[in-house]
């Protein structure tokens, strides 16, 4: 028996419970009889599970029993590690999408290992990719630093984030676009933690750091609006799976401990 992680783009097959809630379909054979143009990939978690990824060409359409959901609101349906190893499955099928062909020769791609395809004629292999961003909550005294970029649809306010460019540390990556997004300096670079972004394939990496010197100058074409808050006039905050607001949550906690 296994767990079956089917998506269409980046919509995920959930079963309907009779409670109310919804599941990951568990089951030896593919569920709903689906057509499978290829066969599904096995997806190896860190808690030891196998499961099953398939991406489908048509969704599923809704009914009693089934409904498919965008991955980032499963966050909030199933636990936690049924998320983690959808996100797991969506970006094994993201990288099987975009290493059909080899980039340095044209030719079909093999796969050879769950994780690894290989071009039959001049060797070249192709490993999922993951594309690194670091996230940095940035205090000063009894504040924290928090940014509004332009392209987030809603009006929350969240942390200074970047991806890691070639050749960079993630403490130099930390450094410069906190630079480049609000020109300030900043201090005693702290890791705090990680966490998989599968939309399409990213790591984030949490940092927490204080202030050092200089004045907000926002880079325009990445953010409207950057200020310092204090714990009692907190905007609209990131949503709860974001590392941006675990970072956020724990500096509401340590603010509350302090007073
Ligand atoms: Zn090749």
């Amino acid at each position: 028996m296994f767990s079956w992680f089917i998506f269409f783009e980046d919509k995920l097959l959930l079963h309907k419970e009779a409670d109310g809630r919804v599941s990951i379909p568990y089951s030896e054979q593919a569920p709903l009889m689906l057509g499978m143009r290829q066969n599904p990939h096995h997806v190896f978690m860190d808690d030891g599970r196998e499961v099953l990824a398939l991406n489908l060409t048509e969704p599923v359409e809704d009914t009693e029993e089934w409904e498919m959901r965008p991955l980032r609101s499963t966050y909030y349906l199933l636990p936690f590690g049924d998320y983690l190893a959808a996100g797991k499955a969506y970006e094994i099928i993201w990288w099987d999408k975009h290493s059909q062909y080899c980039p340095v020769c044209g030719s079909t791609m093999v796969q050879h290992t769950p994780i690894m395809k290989k071009c039959p004629k001049c060797g070249n292999e192709m490993f999922p990719q993951v594309s690194t961003a670091i996230i940095v909550l940035i205090m000063k005294g009894d504040e924290v630093l928090l940014v509004h970029n332009k392209y987030w649809k809603t009006q929350f306010h969240g942390l200074v984030a970047g991806f890691l460019e070639a050749g960079e540390t993630l403490e130099e990556c930390v450094r410069r676009e906190v630079k480049e997004e609000v020109g300030l300096r900043i201090k005693n670079i702290r890791y705090f933690k990680s966490q998989p972004w599968p939309y399409p394939s990213g790591l984030m990496v949490g940092f927490t750091a204080e202030y050092e010197s200089g004045e907000i100058k926002l880079q325009e074409e990445e953010l409207n609006h950057a200020d310092w808050f204090t714990i009692d006039n907190l905007p609209l905050l990131p949503q709860k799976l974001s590392i941006a607001r675990q970072l956020i949550d724990w500096w509401i906690r340590k603010q509350k401990s302090l007073s």
